[in-house]
């Protein structure tokens, strides 16, 4: 540590630029020094044209021309990259968004049940309770929301985005499978909320180990979810216990595979799911099943008609359609009480595609396109248990936001009822930004059905375009772009350009495996906010010389590291079964714990 590293926009060593409150009376400092110089220690690419030191905070502040200096050089980046940006479903800039801008001054806070009020009383909850409804209708759910009916919706607008919505979903899940219920102790001096939970029958041992299913093309959100809830993967289970008896032959995969695989379109092989779904339900364990509506890199969609439809019959042949469950009040051990649930969960990721979709139907009956409407996904289908999608992608929003949505009697009860928000806290986070409901409340208080019908028309017609446009640069310069499209998507793949045009449009990179050949592509997302002179700008620059030679990259994004510190965790554990290493350069005979991930599809 060194006090003498200069520091601050005016380059002073350190330590004249500490405040004297941070100086003990014996001299020494109350806080420390830096290590090194962070401006060298950054990441801070040239192309960002960012400089380090006008961002490093002095202890005694800036002058107000720094912070001009360093917020004027902020707003020209984000300015020339939000406009040329045309590489995440993200849509932003909408005048139904800047109504934010006039409710700055109050702490919106939906802290609590969004149907209850609390005693936090600066809040939209009455915004937030009509964004639910609206998407509950689209949804095809019963509403209003009424705690006193199941069968109708229950739901809320996250903090972040379809992370959230699909931890929501996988806790609900988990614990619906596991048979957990609430029960309320009411006879001591205050009512006291408890998680019950009934032991499995000794010849039922897995009926509560409730095992997950996602397929390769899943966003990386669920691993995490995995990883935070400690559920099983069917990978994890199916090496661990049952290594040799993969009922799709050879090892287990990490995840279900696709159909047609890299060079597929995406959704999830239905055949597969339904062999590796059997396998663990025909040995009791309930399944979790989490399906895409709208893939992060092709923009895939699984069939969640056929699939539902498929595994029913095979789930009642296992007594897993509907099973009844023995929960006892510990107060009455003696009246243990029956009640009916299903022995699986199938929640439908619609991070950008739930949103949209219901209105591509609409074109369609209308006769205003000519694309086949998608397969349904909502809550109609009475196999459907719950939905999350991402505000931020569609309609579009500034910042994350998202819902989660399932019905009533499903709903994850609260383990606690706290007095202190006077809401019961039936959400993930605590405070919930109340800003959020009231842009969505906003967009969608401008926008008739119409209107979404006309926007997403609009970038279907981007994406024709666009592919158009592509396909003839690829006839201009005489190279292969492999350009690929989903239909119904609002996303094009092809081969990933140099690094200068990546950063330029920000485009999403990843890398798949086609005819044996490993490709670099990368997706563009033709969101309602861009235009052709978008596309047109794109496409000069792929058509330049260069434009697709492979740049060596002047330092790696993704810490391999972590790799490394992973696999040395798991030796100390599993020290004595090392043999050799497998393919992903783990030692073999350890198995990971999950599957971090490095480098999933949309990760970059
Ligand atoms: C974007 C995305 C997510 C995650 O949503 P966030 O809003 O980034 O949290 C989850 N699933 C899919 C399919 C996505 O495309």
């Amino acid at each position: 540590m060194s006090g003498d590293i200069p520091y601050g926009p005016d380059r002073k060593p350190w330590k004249e630029t500490l405040h004297p409150a941070a100086i003990n009376p014996d001299g020494t400092l109350m806080v420390t020094a830096p290590s090194q110089d962070p401006a060298k220690i950054y990441s801070y690419p040239d192309k960002e044209k960012v400089t380090p030191t006008f961002y490093q905070v002095p202890s005694m502040g800036f002058t107000a021309n720094h912070t001009k200096k360093a917020l004027d050089e902020t707003s020209t980046y984000l300015n020339t990259q939000s406009d040329n940006h045309i590489g995440y479903q993200v849509a932003y800039g909408d005048a139904s968004q800047q109504v934010a801008k006039d409710y700055l001054h109050a702490f919106l806070n939906n802290i609590g049940d969004p149907y209850v009020p609390g005693n936090y009383s600066i809040h939209t909850k009455w915004m937030e309770r009509n964004v639910l409804d609206y998407y509950a209708s689209l949804w095809n759910a019963k509403w209003p929301h009424d705690d006193e009916d199941p069968e109708t919706y229950w739901g809320y607008v996250c903090t972040m985005g379809s992370s959230e919505g699909n931890l929501y979903a996988v806790w609900n899940g988990r614990d619906y499978l596991q048979g957990k219920f609430m029960m309320t102790d009411v006879t001591g001096r205050y009512p006291i909320t408890t998680y019950v939970q009934p032991k499995p029958k000794a010849d039922k041992p897995n009926a509560f180990t409730p095992v997950t299913f996602y397929s390769e093309d899943s966003h990386y959100s669920f691993m995490k979810c995995l990883a935070v809830l400690d559920v099983m993967s069917f990978y994890r289970l199916g090496t661990e216990l049952y290594p040799d008896d993969c009922p799709l032959g050879g090892d287990w995969p990490t995840e279900v595979p696709s159909e047609g695989g890299d060079s597929g379109p995406g959704s999830i092989d239905v055949d597969k799911l339904y062999k590796l779904v059997e396998f663990f339900v025909a040995k009791g364990h309930p399944a979790l099943i989490l399906l895409n509506y709208g893939s992060t890199f092709k923009g895939a969609y699984d069939d969640v008609k056929r699939i539902g439809e498929t595994l029913l019959p095979m789930l009642k042949r296992h007594g897993m359609d509907e099973r009844w469950i023995e929960v006892t009040d510990p107060n009455k051990p003696d009246e243990p009480i029956l009640v009916k649930r299903n022995g699986f969960w199938i929640h439908i990721d619609g991070a950008l595609g739930c949103a949209y979709m219901p209105f591509m139907k609409m074109a369609f009956n209308q006769g205003r396109t000519k694309i086949q409407p998608p397969p349904d996904f909502d809550f109609k289908l009475p196999f459907v248990h719950s939905i999350c999608t991402s505000g931020h992608k569609w309609p579009g929003a500034p910042w994350p936001l998202g819902i989660y949505m399932t019905r009533t009697g499903l709903q994850l009860q609260p383990p606690t009822n706290p007095g202190y928000i006077g809401s019961p806290d039936t959400t993930f986070a605590g405070c919930r930004n109340g800003l959020s409901s009231l842009v969505w409340w906003s967009f969608l208080s401008q926008y008739t059905y119409e209107a979404q019908i006309d926007r997403l028309l609009y970038s279907l017609d981007l994406v024709k375009y666009a592919y158009e446009e592509l396909e003839k640069v690829q006839a201009d310069i005489g190279e292969d772009l492999w350009i690929n499209y989903t239909p119904l998507s609002l996303t094009i793949w092809f081969k990933k350009p140099n690094d200068d045009i990546i950063f330029k449009y920000s485009l999403s990179a990843d890398s798949l495996v086609i005819n044996g050949e490993q490709r670099g592509f990368v997706h563009i997302y033709l969101m309602a906010n861009k235009t052709k002179a978008n596309v047109d700008s794109l496409m000069q620059d792929l058509r330049a010389p260069g434009a697709f030679v492979e740049e060596k990259r002047e330092k790696k994004w993704i810490r391999r590291a972590r790799r490394a510190d992973v696999e040395r965790h798991i030796t100390d554990l599993h020290d004595g079964m090392i043999v050799g290493k497998d393919d992903k350069g783990l030692k073999k005979g350890v198995q990971p714990l999950y599957n971090w991930p490095l480098s999933g599809r949309g990760f970059k």
